[in-house]
């Protein structure tokens, strides 16, 4: 079946709940059994025997996830940020070497540059399109490497089939941030990555209105990254598992629009004289347009607009004149965002040069037109800035 068939089905059991269409939401932290030995038999399994392991509705999404990624187990997070970091923290120790994508979310460099740092990983930032070239960085004590592709702030697809066959012939792991891929677009799992890591607070919630992160991997890395995950005791609520399950059915359709949007509106902005370059990789423009469309099936609706000579300044003033984009953090949401970014500090490897400011804009469900109108104001308000 296709994947927009699969997420209409996944982790839904209606003989098993009355008939009603829905998994329900399971709350608890105490499970009952029937004698002691029961209780032991069920801890040696995947049963329901504490509501910190998970629930059966936190089971449902997990389960459905999996499926989707293609992976053999998935462990849920409360944030997509927790999802990053206890995935680092579950396969490393003092002493380890880690490698980190350069373009990596800035969130996560934080973790490395602070965290990590300070439980004795020493961690390398390497250009995202090093491609094998990445043999070159490996020492003995290198036990990770991370990836995240695209770059969710300046969009270098990696090429992440080398990378990996690359980390495989040493026998060092591989853990990639594919949120901007969803497990609709990218599959990486079966590419010889062994974690999968998504911010399903993005398109997978899909409305704005939760957190969580979801860390999928195969069987040779899970029981280690599940015994390193539960070991902090963070698991996410029912109800948030719930409302991620309804983001799931609508997933397939809500990707199909954005995906489409987005490539209208940044063939538009490309022709746009305030605009230097759009960094989205469905372009035939981007340099790494080949890759993705070798690697992905399609595209979200996140990315880059770098303006040609304005400055900050004027990026302020145009992003301030939006009216349908909305000035925040995030993406992946039914609602347009706009981000005056500014790469410079996040980036040590290869540093970021550009001939002017850079808006990041998500393209949400709107109709293109108005969003469009939109960003036609928008750049009265630049060229009167700037
Ligand atoms: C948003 C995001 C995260 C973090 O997700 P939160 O749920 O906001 O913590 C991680 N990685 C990428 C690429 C993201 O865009």
């Amino acid at each position: 079946m296709r994947d927009s068939t699969l997420v209409t089905l996944l982790g839904r059991d209606p003989e098993a709940q009355h008939g009603l269409v829905n998994p329900p939401v399971y709350r608890g932290s105490t499970v009952l059994f029937p004698s002691v030995e029961a209780m032991e038999r069920a801890r040696a399994t995947r049963a329901v025997t504490y509501g910190r392991i998970g629930t059966p509705t936190t089971r449902a999404l997990e389960d459905s996830i999996a499926a989707l990624e293609g992976g053999y187990r998935c462990i849920l997070t409360p944030s997509g940020k927790a999802a990053c970091n206890l995935t680092l923290a579950a396969l490393l120790r003092a002493g380890d070497h880690l490698l980190m994508v350069d373009s990596v979310y800035g969130p996560t460099r934080h973790f490395c540059d602070h965290t990590l740092a300070r439980f004795g990983v020493e961690t390398t930032y390497y250009d995202p399109r090093i491609g094998s070239g990445i043999r070159a960085l490996f020492r003995p004590e290198t036990r990770l490497l991370f990836l995240e592709s695209p770059g969710s702030l300046t969009f270098e697809v990696q090429d992440v089939p080398a990378i990996t066959a690359a980390a495989r012939e040493r026998g060092i792991r591989t853990a990639v941030d594919s949120t901007w891929g969803t497990p609709l677009f990218f599959k990486p799992l079966t590419m010889g990555v062994d974690v999968a890591i998504q911010a399903v607070t993005k398109y997978i919630g899909g409305h704005s209105d939760l957190l969580m992160g979801a860390v999928t991997a195969n069987e040779a890395v899970f029981p280690r990254l599940r015994a390193g995950i539960e070991e902090f005791g963070a698991p996410p609520s029912p109800e948030d598992c719930w409302l991620a399950l309804r983001g799931l059915r609508t997933l397939a359709a809500r990707l199909q629009r954005h995906q489409q949007s987005a490539l209208e509106i940044a063939r538009w902005l490309e022709r746009r004289p305030e605009v230097s370059r759009v960094l989205f990789p469905a372009l035939e423009s981007h340099p790494d347009h080949a890759l993705w469309k070798r690697d992905f099936t399609g595209a979200c609706g996140l990315f880059g607009v770098v303006l040609d000579g304005y400055g900050e300044a004027a990026a302020r003033a145009m992003a301030d004149a939006l009216e349908l984009f909305g000035i925040g953090a995030s993406w992946g949401g039914f609602e347009s965002l706009v981000l005056v970014s500014d790469p410079t500090p996040v980036r040590t490897a290869v540093p970021w040069k550009a001939e002017g400011a850079m808006l990041r804009l998500h393209i949400g469900l709107e109709d293109p037109e108005d969003l469009i109108r939109d960003l036609e104001a928008g750049f009265a308000a630049l060229r009167a800035a700037g």
